[in-house]
């Protein structure tokens, strides 16, 4: 119960977290166009604390799937491969909002995020993570987890 509460409230600030990021004044826009979330492609993988990990956990759910699907070539799993859009969008991890994609304008710089970054960490402390790590593994791990 107390478990359930305490994801419950993780969720919540990861929320809450990712809406004061949207409302921040950088210059950017995500025109889905898709490129990171094709890992090999780009070379890079989304990190994910705790909190951000069951927020993405608890929206596949929400979607009606119960496992990852396997990703041999290294396209992200949350990545709907019929319609080609992110299966989670809206709770889509800190990193995919602040990625790097030269089309939406580039990687935020760490001082225009940092107290967001810090506010993810100290969630990921009180759920009793260990730091960020990339998203498959976040995923599958909180997946198991998500009462
Ligand atoms: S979580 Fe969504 S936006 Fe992020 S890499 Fe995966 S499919 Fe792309």
């Amino acid at each position: 119960m107390k478990r359930q509460k305490d994801e419950r409230q993780a969720i919540a600030e990861v929320r809450q977290i990712y809406a004061e990021l949207a409302e921040r004044p950088i210059e950017r826009n995500c025109t889905r166009l898709r490129e990171c979330c094709h890992f090999k492609l780009t070379g890079r993988t989304p990190y994910l604390t705790r909190g951000e990990a069951l927020a993405a956990a608890k929206a596949f759910r929400a979607s009606g799937r119960k496992q990852l699907p396997e990703s041999a070539d290294g396209t992200c799993p949350l990545l709907d491969r019929k319609s080609g859009n992110c299966i989670i969008y809206h709770d889509r991890p800190f990193g995919c909002r602040t990625h790097f994609c030269a089309a939406a304008g580039g990687p935020y710089a760490r001082r225009e995020v940092s107290d967001l970054i810090h506010a993810l960490e100290q969630i990921d402390t009180r759920l009793g993570g260990n730091g960020a790590s990339a998203l498959p593994h976040a995923v599958t791990e909180a997946l198991k987890q998500l009462s």
